[in-house]
Parts: C-alpha cells; structure tokens; sequence
C-alpha cells in the first residue's frame, strides 16, 4: 500500500496581543491523531509567548524566570493526553544510563507522593472537581517534588517540554516563585493557551476511552501512556486544526492543499 504523504497547509491570520500575525500550519491531509499535531502547537504557542513577552517588555514587565531557576518545576503540570505520549517516548529514546536514571527520578517522585496519600488522585484527575483539582495543586507544591525531567535546577528536555511549561513565565521577583501565593506571582498574560485548547479538544474526542479525560499530571505520564496506548485518528489534519482552533476561540483564515 502506497504510503499517504498528501498534505494541507493551513494559513492562520491571528492578532496576538494587538499585534497582526501570520504562521502557516502543514498538517496531513487525512486522518491524524493530535499527536501529530503537536510540533506545530509548540511553534504556535512559542509564537503567543514571545508576542506576550514583548508586549510585557515594552509595558515596563520584562520576564523575571532565568536558566537554572526551576522553583516552578515542582508544580503539579497539567498535560494533555498527545504530550503524555510524547514523553513516553522521549524517555524511550533516552541512551542508558540516563534512561535509568529518569525513571528511577519518576518512581523515587512516585514513592514520595504515595506516601503523602496524593498518588491515588494523580492516578485518576478525571474524578476531581475543580476545587479538589485546586487544592491538589498546593498540596503537590507544598511537598515539592521536583519533575523528574529537572537537573541542575534547569530542564532537560527544553525542546520536548510540554505546553503548559512553555506558556508558564513570571514577572514577579523570581524569589517569590519559592513560596508562592496568589498576590506574590505575576504570570505573564498569554493571548490564547494552546496547551488547554489541545486538552479540551483531545476530551472532545474522547480518545482515550476515558470519559472526561482532559488531562494527565506529567508526573504519572509514562504509567499513564504505556496503560492507554494512543487512539487511532479520529479525523483529518485540517478538522483537527479546525477544532483546536474553535477552542483557543479562533480560526485559520485561508486553506490550500499541497501534495
Ligand atoms: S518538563 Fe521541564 S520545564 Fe516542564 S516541569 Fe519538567 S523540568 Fe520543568
């Protein structure tokens, strides 16, 4: 069978922080699982962060976060199911001995939250509202278990990092970031979030068979991933944009199909 190579480039007109601006999106023609959508969902939010921290920039806000500073990198990370397959991956990818040692970092992580009785909610967000996902959140902080990606306090997959990572920057004193409340950090305001467009269209899809399974917390990722195998598409390149793009409240402006 003769493999499928037809692609469609998709040209989205955006204004990103009162700023006119164009990217154009190459997706597969037919069936694609978000997944391979995702290398251009990073250069679509690195293009909403940068607008965003030029325009902070300009305002007298310039970004505070500097390499080596990982205090947000013992937060619980919202990630959508594409990304947690993503990472399985990457970790497979990872020559030996370092392979062994992130996965040894994820079980140590594990270990300590089991200990503290949060394992259990990890392993099932679906079943948590919206204040006991909250409060999850602090709880996780406040034990501070570092992401097992971190070393030397800087990321170590920073190409491969999910989205919610790329959109999280501060302007508040990187201090602050140690012991966080709501009046001490400033997050940088983003014009739209890609990385919770691709988690509400993944549960719009229901792919994982897991009713209203909108996100995996990056920590049980890999065990998340190997359990629930990714999903055969469910439809296009061009129907999964077009989706993604009705939840970040947009849309591609112009079609036209390559081969
Ligand atoms: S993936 Fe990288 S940026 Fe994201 S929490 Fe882990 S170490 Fe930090």
């Amino acid at each position: 069978m003769a493999e499928q190579t037809a692609s469609v480039t998709a040209t989205v007109d955006l204004v990103l922080d009162e700023q006119p601006w164009r990217m154009q999106l190459t997706v597969p023609a037919g069936p694609a699982t978000p997944g391979q959508l995702l290398h251009l969902l990073r250069g679509l939010t690195d293009a909403v962060v940068d607008a965003a921290v030029e325009k902070s920039a300009a305002q007298g806000r310039p970004i505070s976060c500097r390499k080596g500073c990982g205090a947000c990198c013992r937060q619980l990370v919202p990630i959508a199911p594409a990304e947690a397959h993503r990472l399985r991956q990457v970790i497979a990818a990872m020559p030996e001995p370092r392979r062994n040692e992130v996965l040894n970092r994820f079980e140590a992580a594990h270990a300590k939250l089991a200990a503290t009785g949060m394992l259990d909610r990890l392993r099932a967000p679906a079943r948590l509202d919206e204040a006991s996902r909250r409060r999850l959140g602090i709880d996780y902080f406040r034990h501070g278990v570092a992401c097992p990606f971190l070393e030397q306090e800087s990321c170590s997959i920073y190409t491969e990092r999910p989205l919610a990572c790329r959109e999280y920057l501060v302007t508040s004193p990187a201090t602050h970031c140690a012991q966080p409340t709501p009046d001490s950090i400033d997050c940088l305001p983003i014009a739209v979030q890609v990385s919770r467009a691709l988690r509400k269209l993944e549960a719009s899809q229901d792919r994982q068979d897991k009713v209203g399974l909108s996100w995996v917390p990056l920590i049980t990722a890999p065990e998340w991933a190997k359990e629930y195998p990714e999903a055969p598409p469910t439809s296009s390149g061009p129907a999964q944009i077009e989706s993604l793009f009705k939840w970040l409240g947009t849309a591609p402006s112009a079609d036209n199909a390559e081969a």
